[in-house]
């Protein structure tokens, strides 16, 4: 037995409609029916959607709904911020279907389109400290023990990666950033360039690039992406300047790239 109706899990990418992929807008456009975390919702322009607006926390849920309105015959959109496969809803989905509470939910249409992550539109605007090999961590630990967060710290470190940390703090767990920067302080140059992009490509925006000896974690909330270089990461004063002047914690004008290559290391 087929249904008529279609699921597609679409991401918004991290800000602006801008990095909205047309492939995202042309879903958004067709769907009847919008699930997903009420902000992320609230992004998409009013339309005839029917909207299914659900707190935080409650993915499985949400991805439940989704499949129950795609069984009744409804083009439903899942849709998550950034990617949706990156800390997002296509797991989510997933785990559903592999739960297989409804055997109708099996014959379902799935599709996911990409979006542009946060690690890269936080990226972009410093630079290119993502261009050698790196990392993705979520610092949340409610999904994972937080002693396997502090082993795939020590890890990562250890093997020189950069580090990308989504959900770096949140009111219910406000201490877990700064736990992980102390950990990486005991392993990692103190001079390691931090970045910490809040609110990437939104209106309230605010990036600071600092060191990891001055990284302070109250700066950061959970509209935070938080880059730590490998040991090769390095600041390129901007317009040929001499670069390096100090503003507050923030290390003024100036590009962070990690080069392609260690070979490079040497080269001015
Ligand atoms: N699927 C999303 C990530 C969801 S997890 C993506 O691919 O980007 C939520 C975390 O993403 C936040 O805690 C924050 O670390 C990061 N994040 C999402 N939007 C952001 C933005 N505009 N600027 C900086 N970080 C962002």
């Amino acid at each position: 037995m087929s249904v008529p109706g279609s699921l597609t899990v679409v991401g918004l990418g991290p800000g602006p409609d801008r990095w909205l992929t047309p492939e995202v807008a042309d879903v958004l456009a067709n769907a009847t029916d919008l699930v997903g975390y009420g902000p992320y919702l609230d992004r998409i322009p009013q339309s005839f959607h029917r909207r299914h607006g659900s707190d935080n926390r409650v993915e499985l849920s949400r991805a439940r709904l989704a499949l129950d309105l795609a069984v009744s015959g409804r083009k439903v959109a899942l849709v998550s911020g950034g990617d949706p496969g990156v800390f997002a809803m296509a797991s989510a989905l997933f785990e559903a279907l592999e739960s297989a509470d409804d055997p109708a939910w099996a014959e379902v249409p799935v599709r996911v389109c990409p979006g542009v992550s946060a690690m890269l539109a936080a990226a972009a605007r410093v630079g290119a400290p993502l261009g050698h090999d790196f990392c993705v961590l979520s610092l949340s630990d409610n999904l994972k023990p937080w002693d396997l967060v502090l082993k795939r710290l020590r890890l990562a470190a250890e093997a020189d990666f950069v580090i990308a940390l989504y959900n770096p703090i949140s009111k219910a767990r406000p201490w877990q950033l700064g736990a992980a920067l102390d950990t990486l302080r005991t392993m990692k140059d103190a001079a390691t360039p931090v970045v910490l992009a809040r609110a990437v490509g939104r209106h309230d925006e605010d990036v600071t690039i600092t060191t990891l000896a001055d990284c302070d974690p109250t700066k950061a909330d959970m509209r935070t992406l938080v880059l730590i270089g490998s040991s090769q990461t390095r600041l390129l004063p901007k317009g040929g300047g001499k670069g390096g002047g100090k503003d507050g914690d923030s290390l003024g004008d100036v590009w962070v790239y990690t080069p392609r290559s260690y070979y490079s290391a040497e080269v001015p």
